[in-house]
């Protein structure tokens, strides 16, 4: 029977019916490793303990009442977040482009206020990705996603990373922000260096420019620390967040300074869902694991273990596994053979992985992951690398 739904995804024929930590039940039976987390979504893996009792206990309490009201566990979420980063304040909302929507809207806003209304084009980076709305299409730059939508919303610059001469090129008086993944994502695990990110923020300050980070995909814990910027010491001035912070609930946030939100009053932006008492208690639930003692030295200590082993697969399989990056729990393999067909190899090995660009796989496993996890995965990457190492060996012949 052909699908009552929309056909923009390419779905595997495969379907689950119940999660448990790092592992997934298919609805055939058949129980997978999970090295994908819903596209880096689930950090605490599935059905945890505590998201559970979360969920349940306000699901019986209040679920939504609208930005109308006080909402008291957004207050809570909203200073958590804040007391433990850079920022002064937080606005939630329910993904990762309606976090960017809100920085875009806040770097601009920042520069009107203060009367230059002509400052709003912002710079990003080639092998972005911002989100699907047409503004973060416009900022991703991707010319496949916003081809046959129209006219491309106006504002956007895109310079390679790295290139400094040309990014210097790009900032013109009519700037206002530069926003960049710390580590690209589905662009395929790039690492932006943490001399490149200072950088960027000397030229921010120079110029008068807000700095944006976008760490839909990079935050909450991903790379063993709480947000990935903090690794190289630079601070931006705005920050999106969504992905890991709902743990498999929808939600986002976007993250900014008093000063760069200075231009932000009542009115000037907002959302029906954004912060509502359900999302808010599991956003708060998320953090009571991830700020907990121990919990992202776990990571950092695990993601070496993970690392370790991934080095000794690509030693065995150097035509397979060219390559290895990343930080954390957030690992890209760059392959020498199509990313989609690995993908396909790992899933008969009842692992799951996820594509990403520059002919990337990533593995985004649950943060909660142990060690044996982590070898069974290796294990299993092992079974899908021969495979391919065979097919390969096989057309040579
Ligand atoms: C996933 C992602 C987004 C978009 O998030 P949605 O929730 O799909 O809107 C934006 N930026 C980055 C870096 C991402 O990984």
């Amino acid at each position: 029977m052909t699908s009552a739904l929309l056909p923009t995804y390419a779905r595997a024929p495969l379907a689950f019916e119940r999660g448990e930590g790092a592992w997934l039940v298919a609805r055939s039976g058949e129980r997978y490793l999970d090295f994908g987390a819903g596209i880096a979504v689930n950090g605490l893996g599935h059905a945890h303990p505590h998201l559970v009792a979360a969920l349940t206990e306000q699901a019986g309490k209040l679920w939504h009442v609208s930005n109308l009201f006080e909402i008291p566990e957004g207050e809570r979420l909203g200073r958590r977040l804040v007391d433990a980063s850079f920022a002064d304040v937080a606005f939630f909302c329910n993904s990762g482009a309606e976090a960017n929507e809100a920085a875009i809207k806040i770097a601009r806003k920042y520069h009107a206020s203060a009367g230059n209304p002509e400052r709003y084009r912002i710079v990003t980076f080639e092998g972005a990705f911002h989100g699907r709305t047409l503004a973060t299409l416009a900022a991703g730059g991707q010319q496949k996603y916003i081809e046959g939508f129209g006219p491309k919303v106006e504002g956007f610059d895109q310079v390679a990373t790295g290139d400094f001469a040309a990014l210097e090129a790009a900032i013109g008086p009519e700037t206002a922000a530069l926003m960049i993944e710390p580590i690209q994502g589905e662009g395929g695990v790039r690492v932006i260096p943490h001399a490149d990110l200072r950088r960027l923020r000397e030229l921010c300050d120079a110029h008068g420019l807000l700095l944006i980070m976008d760490e839909v995909q990079t935050g909450v814990g991903r790379t063993g620390r709480l947000f990935a910027h903090e690794w190289s010491g630079v601070t931006p001035d705005i920050m999106s967040v969504a992905k890991g912070i709902g743990g498999g609930f929808p939600l986002g946030v976007c993250l900014a300074t008093q000063e760069a939100a200075r231009g932000m009053v009542a009115g000037s932006h907002g959302t029906t869902f954004g912060g509502n008492p359900l999302a808010m208690a599991v956003g708060n639930a998320v953090l009571d694991v991830v700020l907990g003692e121990g919990f992202l030295d776990h990571v950092q200590r695990i993601a070496l273990v993970l690392k370790q082993k991934l080095a000794a697969l690509r030693d065995r399989h150097p035509g397979v596994v060219q390559e290895i990056r990343g930080e954390g729990l957030m690992v890209g393999l760059k392959l020498g053979v199509p990313n989609t067909a690995f993908a396909a190899a790992a899933r008969e090995a009842r692992l799951l992985v996820i594509p990403a660009g520059d002919n990337v796989v990533r593995l985004l496993p649950p943060l909660i992951v142990g060690e044996a996890d982590v070898a069974e995965a290796v294990d299993r990457l092992e079974a899908a690398a021969s495979s391919l190492d065979s097919a390969m060996r096989g057309a040579a012949e």
